[in-house]
């Protein structure tokens, strides 16, 4: 049976309208740059930084390497410069957005009770973001101070949602076989692929994401509080 649990983030642990949070994100952001880059610019450059890691298959780069060696040279300003500057805006600026989420009680209780059975868990989100947005996002539900196997940020992964070497990387950061994990996730194509690797998967309904209109495969499905109840029923947690 499982025991390691890996969570999507984003509108599975934390309550999240995509579309909004990607609008007020770029709106912020390029407030915060917008005395050094065209905001429509940053944003292009961003997006299309995104898309680089995304499609990225080169294990000797990480998303991190990725993104930068492709945005700094378009937008004309070193990293050494930038760096800082969006260190400080998701150590700062960035917590605004968090107005647009809602709580989810649900969330916290079950990754600790998880955790106090002993069980792995593990944060898979797609790593687009560094760890201090990432760790900003979890305490936007109040999950950011909980000890998990793994978060994935783009510091430390190569590869990206949906391609499967995410969740090949992940098994190989954890030692995992797939059998024994459970992928939790909101995104029919994004979260779902990790059965290509036999890894089962429970489908979240709350805030379900299907944006190519794929033909819906998962093992499990439900909203969040029918996880709960899985839970329980599977593994009696
Ligand atoms: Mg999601």
């Amino acid at each position: 049976m499982f025991t390691i649990f890996l969570f999507d983030l984003d509108g599975t642990l934390v309550p999240m309208d995509m579309e909004h949070f990607m609008n007020e994100y770029f709106q912020a952001v390029s407030c915060k740059f917008a005395h050094l880059i065209e905001p429509k610019k940053l944003i292009k450059e961003i997006f299309e930084g995104t898309m680089m890691m995304i499609n990225n298959l080169n294990p000797r780069q990480t998303n991190k390497e990725v993104f930068w060696s492709y945005f700094a040279p378009r937008i004309g300003i070193p990293p050494e410069v930038l760096v800082p500057l969006f260190d400080e805006f998701y150590n700062n600026d960035f917590t605004n957005i968090k107005r647009i989420t809602q709580p989810n009680p649900l969330a916290r209780p079950m990754l600790e009770r998880l955790i106090k059975n002993g069980y792995q868990v593990v944060i898979a989100t797609n790593p687009v973001f560094p760890e201090n947005a990432i760790r900003e996002r979890l305490n936007w539900v109040e999950i950011g101070d909980l000890p998990y196997a793994l978060v994935t940020t783009y510091e430390n992964m190569h590869f990206c949602k949906p391609k499967i070497e995410y969740y090949e990387e992940v098994l190989s950061n954890l030692n995992a076989r797939p059998e024994e994990c459970l992928m939790i996730g909101n995104d029919v194509e994004e979260d779902l692929v990790a059965r290509k690797l036999g890894i089962k998967t429970f489908l979240v309904e709350d805030w379900l994401l299907n944006a190519k209109n794929l033909p819906i495969e998962t093992d499990y499905r439900g909203s969040f509080k029918d996880l709960a109840e899985f839970l329980k029923q599977a593994i009696n947690c």
